[in-house]
């Protein structure tokens, strides 16, 4: 039986596997193979809050196909040097993978692809990450889309019921194949030492099985008043499948399968809010295919002439520490900090924080996020900043500046969240736990250890955003 080489990257499960299922189609055995090779991903590599996850889900595979008589070899990059040293040592015929769409891959992968077919070998990829490849859907003119309703309306008048593919039980043994050149994951991908990222897994469960858990545990759970209990930072209200997402542990097109099965036991507003919100992620990688400056440049470009404010680096260390003084800000960057994921909503307040009353360029805040989210994707957090800071596709207007602690009282009631992220104000009652510096003295008294103000005043903050703005517009064509 030939071997074909199952080259995994951001698609670390056996579900729904487009490649291993095609290099078993074909009758050939599959060789699953994954390539360190970060230096390889241009401006942006894997942060380090997503390579303590992909360690983790690669031992998870790594088990996972030994339960069914295969095995994992990993190896490290240039990654089209070791996979033509590897297909030459194995007599591999094949290269099978998942595309990706982050604008460096791309480019690499289609080198890749051309130099291994060039070499005689057969080398194919397949759409294993998305219901929608980005060059699915255009606009009635042909154009890509901008802005995301009706791309999501074109996406579901051509909705197809998504079919999946089941792991398979047994997978054939790679006995006789030379697996010699394989590395030790503990010498591609150390643990985190100190182990920082302790926090995370007390959450999260990288790898298929902790994903297929999670989407169970959804189901059972917070997708009954999803609509609602999404936005409501102090509760479990959403499916944090996010990392499991991001790193291909669940295919987009299992979720969506597993959501429209469960029929009238899940509500149609939670259901297609939900399935919206996979949108979102579908539209994010659209943009970033078309447009694929969007990671470090505005997709506004009239944003390219904003006045931000010079770097400064008191107050962004402020902000990626959980220090500004503004409890709702600081409880958000703090659980970052601690468990790698950050709530949808609070994830918006605190960028609108730092890119709208500080005024700093969302690029660093999209950096701080990039290094510590554990589902840090090029897509996802290029549009959600852009669309936060109001200059990116079907953008929140810059004028719209998200007041804190409005949203702390709306989207945080009970005060609850902030307790737990932010602990040396537990003993502060509301109201003033959202606006501390508003009661000086119970604040002195009762939360001695929190910054008594918060890095700029509110309404000053706003002021100088709109008067920004005011400038650009004056300036705009
Ligand atoms: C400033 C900022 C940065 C962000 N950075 C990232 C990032 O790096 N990686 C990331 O996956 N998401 C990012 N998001 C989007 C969103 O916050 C997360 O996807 C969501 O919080 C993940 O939690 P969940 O899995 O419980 O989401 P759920 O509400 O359960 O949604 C299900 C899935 O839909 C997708 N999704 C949900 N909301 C969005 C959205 N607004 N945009 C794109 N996809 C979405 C995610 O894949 C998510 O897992 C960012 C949002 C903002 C405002």
């Amino acid at each position: 039986m030939n071997i074909a080489l199952v080259w995994l990257r951001d698609d670390l499960r056996l579900d729904d596997q487009p490649a291993l299922r095609a290099a078993l189609d074909r009758g050939l055995r599959p060789l699953p193979v994954y390539i360190h090779a970060p230096e390889e991903e241009g401006a942006w590599v894997p942060g380090a809050a997503s390579l303590a996850w992909r360690r983790r889900s690669l031992a998870a595979l790594a088990d996972a196909l030994e339960r069914r008589g295969s095995r994992l070899l990993l190896s490290r990059g240039p990654t089209l040097a070791a996979l033509q040293a590897l297909a030459a040592r194995t007599g591999a015929e094949a290269v099978l993978w998942t595309r990706r769409y982050e604008p460096a891959i791309e480019q690499r992968d289609a080198h890749i692809k051309r130099s291994l077919r060039q070499a005689g070998l057969h080398a194919e990829s397949f759409n294993g990450a998305l219901l929608f490849e980005p060059w699915d859907l255009a606009t009635r003119q042909g154009d890509p889309y901008r802005v995301f309703t009706p791309f999501w309306k074109s996406a579901r008048a051509h909705w197809r019921a998504p079919v999946t593919w089941d792991a398979p039980a047994r997978l054939p043994a790679l006995d006789a194949v030379d697996l010699s050149a394989g590395e030790r994951l503990d010498d591609l991908l150390p643990a985190p030492r100190p182990a920082w990222d302790a926090g995370f897994w007390q959450r999260f469960t990288p790898g298929e099985d902790g994903a297929r858990a999670a989407l169970h545990a959804f189901l059972d759970g917070a997708v009954h008043g999803y609509a609602q209990g999404r936005d409501f930072a102090a509760e479990a209200g959403t499916s944090r499948l996010s990392p499991h997402l991001h790193h291909g542990e669940l295919s987009v097109r299992r979720i969506a399968a597993a959501v429209l099965a469960a029929g009238d036991a899940i509500a149609e507003a939670d259901r297609d809010r939900f399935l919206a919100e996979l949108g979102w992620r579908e539209f994010a990688h659209h943009v970033l295919h078309h447009y694929p400056r969007v990671p470090d440049h505005n997709l506004d470009p009239r944003f390219d002439d904003f006045p931000w404010a010079p770097a400064d680096e008191t107050q962004l260390e402020a902000w990626r520490h959980g220090r500004t003084g503004v409890p709702i800000v600081d409880a958000g960057m703090r659980e970052l900090w601690h468990t790698g994921w950050m709530h949808n909503r609070v994830r918006m307040v605190v960028a609108s924080w730092l890119s709208k009353h500080l005024r700093q360029h969302w690029r660093h805040g999209a950096r701080w996020f990039w290094d510590t989210l554990v589902d840090a994707d090029l897509a996802n957090n290029t549009q959600g900043w852009q669309w936060t800071a109001g200059t990116g596709a079907d953008a929140a207007p810059y004028f719209r500046v998200f007041n804190p602690v409005s949203q702390a009282r709306r989207f945080d009631p009970d005060g609850a969240y902030i307790a737990r992220w932010v602990p040396e104000l537990a003993g502060l009652p509301l109201p003033a736990r959202f606006a501390p510096w508003e009661h000086p003295e119970l604040a002195r008294r009762l939360a001695p250890a929190y910054p008594p103000r918060p890095q700029v005043e509110l309404a000053a903050g706003r002021a100088d955003a709109l008067a920004a703005f005011a400038t650009l517009r004056r300036g705009a064509p």
